[in-house]
Parts: structure tokens; sequence; C-alpha cells
């Protein structure tokens, strides 16, 4: 059997009733890297021996009864994730040896759980790009034609989980990077509400708006793993104090008396016919299934690539001023003094997009630039918060592209940083407002390549999201689900 193939739900099916074992099951994902990933390039770190001794582990929890969720289940995880005794590189130079002494609270989970981590994915440095080409290692491809970008910055996490090298994955988004690579490789991404999945041990990029969430091959298996990685925690100050729901309960809802809106200004010049044809096919598929469409106004959506690009950099800034090669990671002792091993350390570590963000974060906070610009994005960013309550007053679940445009050939856009930041037009206003945005397959190209649809719904609304994803995905017959030819 084709185990790799597999989604959590169907192979925790066979692992309950001992009809597989989680050692099979790892052994089968483990031979899939090995075959595809000189192809494919999505793992920077891959770990044999400890993946099936975790299996082991898992099969004797299995035999016992015993066992959560994901139980022998192979996932792959962002290498932006701290995972004890396994290198968490953050696709950057400076942590090349970075051996966390410590695991991410959602990796616990996923460890108590039973799951299997079976390497470790690449991303854009420190999660800052939107088609992991600013990857130190490598440039993970696109499992639909690998002449093409998988998307990021989870790029690898989205394309393992469409090349079938695992069976699930964890990513992280700030701007859309669960989002957006999962709509380019076909494949389930959530963004949960801020405050919902704890960041403890998630590497910060910019923390105001980073999240983690599930990338998967199919809506079932999205809702169990936010099952799982969602709740409290008291070691991120964030995250927030209220109850879980059973996620899964959300699937069995139907769609009567839903609201859509759909909003106009997301219906953009230079939005590719594909792809607004085939969010719309999507958007036919759910009022045949009970839903209503209401027109909705998010007037300050222009500002946000702006605002965004203003507030994510001046984070960054803050956050990576810990690199110095004093602490921990990279350390280039080439200089006479302090201060050249300082410089020298961050301009050798840090790649050009990382270090593009540093001088642009600094300069927005700089006294004298300050008001201009982070106090102003940040009062725009309320305004754009503001725009999403009205929205909700009037409907229950945005609809919208992902993307402008399918996923483009590796290498067209990287010198043009501006075009790459425009890229991320419809998904990074979510991060802004903190509320929870999910991504779709609902079609392809002309070309063949994956084209998703984005739902957005009010703060702690996820469930809102997976009853009318799951729905979608019920009607809509999307044939080959998973590329073929691998
Ligand atoms: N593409 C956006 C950026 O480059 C978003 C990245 C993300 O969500 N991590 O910042």
């Amino acid at each position: 059997m084709e185990l790799h193939k597999l989604t959590i739900h169907e192979l925790r099916d066979l692992l309950k009733k001992r009809e597989v074992s989680a050692v099979d099951a790892t052994r089968k994902v483990l031979e899939r890297i090995d075959s595809v990933d000189d192809t494919i390039q999505a793992f920077i770190t891959v770990d044999h021996n400890k993946a099936l001794k975790q299996a082991e582990e898992a099969d004797k929890l299995l035999q016992s009864g015993e066992g959560g969720e994901l139980c022998g289940v192979p996932l792959s995880i962002k290498d932006v994730l701290c995972t004890k005794g396994i290198r968490t590189t953050c696709g950057s130079r400076i942590l090349e040896t970075f051996v966390p002494p410590y695991d991410a609270t959602v990796v616990d989970k996923l460890n108590k759980s039973g799951a299997v981590t079976v390497g470790k994915v690449a991303m854009d440095e420190f999660a800052m790009g939107s088609t992991s080409e600013n990857c130190a290692y490598r440039i993970p491809k696109n499992p639909w034609n690998p002449e093409y970008i998988s998307g990021g910055s989870s790029g690898g996490s989205a394309a393992s989980v469409a090349a079938d090298e695992c069976i699930a994955s964890l990513g992280t988004d700030t701007g859309g990077s669960i989002r957006q690579p999962a709509s380019h490789c076909g494949v389930v991404g959530m963004k949960p509400t801020y405050g919902r999945v704890s960041r403890y041990g998630l590497v910060a990029f910019a923390s105001s708006l980073d999240q983690i969430g599930p990338i998967t091959k199919d809506v079932r298996d999205c809702a169990l793993l936010m099952n799982v990685i969602s709740g409290y925690d008291p070691k991120d100050s964030t995250s927030v104090k209220r109850d879980v729901p059973d996620y899964s309960a959300a699937l069995s809802k139907g769609l009567k008396g839903l609201k859509i809106g759909i909003p106009k200004e997301y219906f953009i010049q230079g939005l590719d016919a594909e792809v607004e044809k085939a969010v719309f096919n999507g958007i036919d598929i759910l009022k045949e299934a009970g839903a209503e469409t209401v027109e909705i106004s998010l007037p300050h959506n222009d500002y946000c690539v702006a605002v965004y690009y203003m507030i994510a950099p001046a984070e960054a800034s803050s956050n990576l001023a810990r690199y110095d090669g004093v602490k921990y990671g990279y350390r280039d002792s080439s200089g006479e003094s302090l201060q050249e091993m300082y410089r020298n350390t961050r301009s050798k570590g840090f790649g050009d997009e990382v270090k593009r963000r540093i001088v642009i974060g600094t300069y927005a906070l700089s006294s004298g630039y300050y008001d201009a610009y982070y106090k102003k994005a940040s009062q725009v960013r309320t305004l754009i918060t503001e725009d999403f309550s009205k929205a909700y007053e009037k409907c229950d679940v945005i609809v919208s592209p992902v993307t402008p445009t399918p996923a483009w050939p590796i290498g067209e856009k990287i010198d043009d940083p501006l075009s790459m930041y425009l890229s991320d037009i419809l998904t990074i206003s979510a991060n802004l407002a903190g509320i929870p945005g999910m991504s779709v397959p609902c079609g392809f190209s002309s070309k063949g390549l994956p084209i998703g649809l984005q739902f957005q719904a009010a703060h702690f609304q996820e469930e809102k999201l997976i009853t009318t994803a799951f729905n979608l995905e019920q009607h809509l017959d999307l044939s080959p689900k998973r590329p073929e030819g691998l």
C-alpha cells in the first residue's frame, strides 16, 4: 500500500486497527523522501533514526490502545519551529548549527499526541519571502511542476505535503506564508486567529503577526491538527485563554443560512482571469450548497501592503538583533574587534532579503521617523481591523482568491522585491487584523498549476472556515488531487 499518499485520518484508522504499523508508515514516508526529494528539495534536515525511534514508541502506545489522534503519523515541520535535539536553521546560515535545547509548544503537543517528525522543511530565511527562494540552503520546488515556485515562506511544508513526502505539515504565517504556498501546491492551509496557537518556540519574525498553522491534504486533516495544536499556553503571553472547540465537529455542519461576503476590493486589477474564474466557480458551488452571498467592502485594503511592509520589517529588525555571534549560531572571528565580529557575523550570516528588511525596519523605528512611518502604519492597521469588524456584521465568511496569480517560474520575481511584495496583497490583511484565514484548492490553471480559494472569518471563528471549506471540498471534484508522475 502507498502509505505515504494517505491523509492523517486515513492512516490513523489503519494504525488504530493495527492493519499497519507506525514503523511501516514512517519507512514508506522516508523512502518517498529518498526517492523524490532530490527533485522537490523540500527538506533541510531528515533524521531517519530519530523518526524510526519515534515510530517504534508510537507502535507501543498503539498496541496498548493509548496514544493521541496523531499517534504514528509522520509529519514534516517548518524549520522555524524549535525541535529539541534537531537542528533548526530558519533557512538561514546564521543558524546553520543551531540545535535547540527545547521543543516549541506545538512540537511538544505533536509529540504528546504520538506524531512522528520525519524532518525539518525549507523556507524563506526567517520566513521573509513569498517563494522560498530566500532559503540559504535549497529552493523547494512546486510538485506540480518543479520549474515553478512552491510559494513561501512555508514552501517546504506545502511542497512536502503535495509530494506525499509526509502526511501533513506545520507552517507559519506572518503575511500569508501558510495560505499562499498551500494555494500554489494544491493543498489545504490554515492561519488561525492570533493567540489561538502558542508561539512559544517559534523563532520570531514579526511577533504581532506570526501564527503557526496546519498544511494538510484535506480539510478533515486541518481540523484534526487544529484540535491538537490550539489552546492557551502560559509560556506565550499573547496566547488566549479560551476553550478549544472540537474543530472536527464543524465538518458535519451545512451551509444553510451562512452568509459569504465578496469584497469588491479583492477582485483587483491584475487578478489573473483563470484565478477569478476558479474562485467564482467555487462561490457558485457554495451557493448551490445553501450559502448566500453579499457584497462587502474593505475600504482600507489598498494600504495593507504598505502598512505590512512597515510593521513587519520594524518588528523583524528588533527580533533579529539577537543574532550577533555572541550567544548562539554562526560567528565570524576574522576581525580584530568586537564591532568587526558583529559586522562580519551579520554580513555573512544573513541573506539579502533579511538585510533589506533590517534596514527598512531600523529606519522606520529610528527617532525622527517613527511617527511618520511606524506610528502611522499602526494607526492604519487599526482602520484595516475595523473594516473587518464592520464586514462581519454583514457576513460570516469572506471569500476571495489567495493570490492574484498561480505560481510563477523560479527566478521570475527574485530581483524585483516590489512586485514580490505586491503578490501578498490578498493575504496580509488577515495578519494585520489577527483574524483566521484558510486556503483550499479550487481549480487548476491552463498550465496545470493549482489555484486556491481563501476564506477569512472573524476572530476565533475557525469553525466557520472549516465548515465552508469542507462543503466546498465535498462538492468540488478536483482531479488529480496530487501531482502525478513524481
Ligand atoms: N510574503 C510575506 C513576507 O515576505 C509574508 C511572509 C510570511 O507570512 N512569513 O513577509
